[in-house]
């Protein structure tokens, strides 16, 4: 009897074990961006059985991050990598080199290389904003879905069938998009931010991108792209310059007032997300929504 019990004991501490055990077993896919976290999330809507993880909150930018000793053992543990390449992850890159037996997901190798822009101030590399064009993006979520379903094979149906409610989002995103930015004159397409992370969105709806930064915030910006920059305001007679979500705002307000010094007036614009998504209670914190606020 005791010999029994004892029995049913043990058997009842392994079978909590394993549950333990299991629960902790959840498979995981870790991207590196909040974006790219969405896009993941879109995915797998529904699939309980595997969990996002995004290792960069809201407004963290991903050129200067660096990962810290709990990303490491997050991206170790993880079934799926997933990141954006291209060096955005600038301070990753060795850290992506050492993660080589892992399966991994990147981003800018999804992509039809044609698409890329070139950033030739950027030591001839490609430029890694690729999310700012909707049908750029489309192209990235069409080879996650296949990296996600041969990861979770059991989840195929489900991806497939998000994948095509979420083209048809991304379509009338850029529909809208089109809609919308139609009524700017030629003479005000131009947008000035701090980083150059909108190149693409330029390329997308014939507005005239010019970055303060570059297109990476690790570049120092000096007071020739400073005078550069304002003599392009005045010249366009931009009414407002915009900072980003991610960019500290002392980069742009120098041009501010370096215009204002010049005589012309030009306004603060509203913050723009560009490297990364809105916190929770942010209309901003998806893809579709980061859009949406940024275009209006
Ligand atoms: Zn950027």
């Amino acid at each position: 009897m005791k010999i029994k019990s004892f029995t049913a004991l043990a058997l009842a501490f392994i079978i909590a074990a394993a549950c333990t055990n299991s629960r902790q077993k959840k498979p995981t896919v870790v991207a590196t961006t909040s974006i790219l976290g969405d896009a993941a999330k879109v995915l797998l809507q529904g699939a309980d059985s595997v969990a996002v993880v995004s290792l960069m909150g809201p407004g963290v930018d991903p050129h200067l991050y660096k990962a810290s000793q709990g990303d490491i053992e997050s991206l170790s543990k993880a079934k799926l990598i997933i990141y954006n390449g291209l060096h955005l992850e600038g301070k990753m890159t060795e850290l992506f080199a050492k993660l080589k037996n892992k399966r991994v997901f990147e981003a800018g190798k999804a992509v039809n290389q044609a698409r890329l822009i070139n950033a030739t101030e950027f030591g001839g590399a490609y430029d890694p904003h690729i999310w700012f064009d909707p049908m750029l993006w489309q192209e990235v979520i069409v080879a996650l879905s296949a990296e996600l379903s041969n990861t979770f094979p059991k989840e195929r149906d489900l991806i497939s069938k998000n994948l095509e409610a979420y083209l048809v989002k991304l379509n009338t995103l850029h529909q809208n998009n089109i809609l919308l930015l139609d009524n700017i004159s030629e003479s005000q397409r131009v947008l000035i931010t701090a980083h150059d992370a909108f190149k693409y969105f330029g390329r997308a709806y014939n507005i005239k991108v010019v970055g303060l930064q570059g297109i990476s915030t690790t570049a120092e910006y000096g007071i020739k792209d400073v005078s550069n920059l304002v003599q392009l305001i005045v010249e366009n007679e931009v009414k407002a310059v915009f900072v980003e979500s991610s960019v500290p705002v002392r980069s742009i307000e120098a041009v501010i007032e370096a215009a204002r010094t010049e005589g012309h007036a030009v306004q603060l614009g509203g913050e723009l997300y560009s490297d990364a998504l809105g916190d929770a209670n942010s209309e901003a914190n998806t893809y579709l929504g980061m859009f949406q606020q940024n275009v209006l």
